[in-house]
Parts: structure tokens; sequence; C-alpha cells
């Protein structure tokens, strides 16, 4: 089979990384195992993975997403304190959107002088936001208001979920104003260990994650809109102690190079629960590794010209 089009440049000069096994769990909830392939863009840099479910299978797999997936606070997330820094470096409040908001919990902490919004699928997600005195807009990315106009944007782990990140990022600059930051948190398939594992990395064996942006990507997001690149760091979206660390780093290791001998590992140590059963054959988890990213894109000159 011939490789596919690149879904942010359509470009063809696409390179093939491997084959994936996805997780048989979509958003918390059980779902028949499924396989894909990890392809790059060689000209804009993108990583992403063909096929994939279309979008309103997904949307229908969000909307009943288990409400225990994703529960976090704020002293676990690097990306929420990186943003909110950012943010008040912006010196004033405003009209801030938090695209994928779930339950409410970054928009929640910022203070009582910022407008808040939310786009969230989940509808039990959603009630939970709204009850924090967060608006939440019955939109998607794509059909925002024309009015609307904000000041920040945050999109935390979300772009990964979309099958045209492009189209993405440009709908939510439209939507900027001119000053304001387009925040914009998600794996990193640059990051060392991801480079180590290929297609067999933890991160892109969840079947939800499809597109995987990079630097170089954004850079050409920002050259494309007239928009800067006014802050970028890497991190570990679970930083571990030091055996946790090392636990994940040999499993991950061994399973590059015998996937068979975790599988018996993981019977024998696991006791066979219901989770090892999901991810059955798939990768370890690598949750200690610096393998996400997040980018702070500011919006230097008005943007109407932008055709969406
Ligand atoms: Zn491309």
């Amino acid at each position: 089979m011939p490789a596919p089009v690149c879904p942010s440049c359509a470009n063809l000069s696409v390179l093939e990384i491997g084959p994936i096994l996805n997780y048989a769990i979509f958003a918390g909830n059980f779902t028949s195992a499924s396989k894909s392939k990890l392809y790059k863009c060689k000209i804009c840099g993108l990583y992403f993975k063909k096929p994939v479910l279309d979008k309103a299978q997904r949307n229908a797999r969000y909307r009943v997403a288990n409400p225990g997936n994703w529960r976090c606070g704020f002293e676990n997330r690097q990306d929420w304190v990186l943003a909110t820094r950012w943010i008040k470096e912006i010196g004033k409040a405003g009209k801030i959107l938090d695209m994928g908001c779930w339950t409410g919990n970054f928009l929640s902490e910022l203070s009582d002088s910022w407008e808040r919004y939310g786009v969230e699928i989940n509808p039990l997600a959603a009630e939970v936001a709204k009850n924090k005195n967060i608006s939440i807009l019955p939109l998607d990315y794509d059909n925002l208001p024309r009015e609307q106009w904000f000041d920040v944007i945050t999109a935390f782990d979300f772009i990964e979920h979309l099958q045209d990140p492009y189209r993405f990022m440009q709908s939510m600059i439209k939507h900027l104003n001119v000053g304001g930051l387009l925040i914009v948190s998600t794996g990193n398939p640059l990051a060392s260990s991801w480079q180590f594992m290929g297609s067999s990395y933890w991160y892109c064996a969840f079947p939800e994650h499809i597109s995987f942006v990079t630097k170089q990507w954004f850079e050409v997001i920002s050259r494309d809109f007239g928009i800067t690149v006014s802050n970028y760091s890497c991190f570990s979206r679970a930083p571990g102690r030091p055996f946790q660390v090392l636990k994940e780093t040999v499993a991950n290791m061994l399973y590059k190079f015998s996937p068979n001998t975790v599988d018996v590992l993981r019977f024998v140590c696991a006791h066979c629960t219901k989770n090892q059963y999901l991810t059955r054959r798939c990768p370890p988890a690598w949750m200690s590794a610096k393998d996400h990213q997040i980018i702070a894109l500011k919006k230097e000159i008005p943007t109407g010209h932008i055709d969406v």
C-alpha cells in the first residue's frame, strides 16, 4: 500500500516509521484492538497515524469517555504551571478559551478577573466545568462564532487528537486578538525516548492519539500565519523517582528488542489485571520520559485576511 498524503501540508513526501499496535482502550473505555502505522512528513515535520477512526466515530467515543479519565490537578501539570506564568506576563486579564477543557481544572485556577470559556465535547465533564463558572461554548474548533475573539487560547493534550492540526491552528489564530497568546502542549515525537522506540512508543499506542506535531511543524505554522514563537519548553508529563525512571527505561528497552519477554513478565508480575489484559502485547508506559512539549505563539498582526 502506498504511503498516505500528509494531512497537514498534503505532501506526498512521507516516510513510514513502522507499525503501531494500539491499546484496546479509547478515552478510558474498552474498545477493540486495532493496528495502524506511524508516518512522518518530510516537508512539514508532522508525525501522523493511519488508518484512524473518522471524526464522527471519535467524537461519539469522547462523548461517553470514562469520567475518571484525565483526572488531574495543578500539582501534576508542569504545562499548566508554565502556561500560567506566560499568561501572567501579558500583564492584564481578558478573555481566555481552553479547548478540550474537560472539567475546567486549569481555567478554575486562574484569577476571577479572567472571562473564562471552554470547549468540551463530553457532557459530564462540561457540566462540572460549568459549575466552576466557566462558559462552555457548544461548538467545535472549526465552527467558533466569528464574533468570538480571545486574548489567550489554550489547548492542553488536545492537538494530538485531531486529524487536521493545521486547520485547528488556523482557526485558533483567527480567533485570537492581536497581542494574544495561543498555548499548545502535547507529546513530542522528537524526544529521545520516542526516537529510540519509533512506532513502538507508548504515547502513539493510544487509539485517540493520531497527530504528533514537532517544533519544526510549529515553525511552519508560525511562518504561514505570521505569528511568532514566544516560549517553548520540553517537560515530562509525570516526572518519576529514580527507581520509576529506571523501571520504565528498562521495560521499554526490553520491549524494543523482545516484546514477547515483556508480555510474559507482565503476565507473571501483574497478576493479569484488566488493564494488563487491555494493554497486552502493547508498549509499556514511559510516563517519566521527557517526551512532552509546550509552546506559546504570539499573534503580532491582524489575520482577518486568513480565510478558514
Ligand atoms: Zn506535511
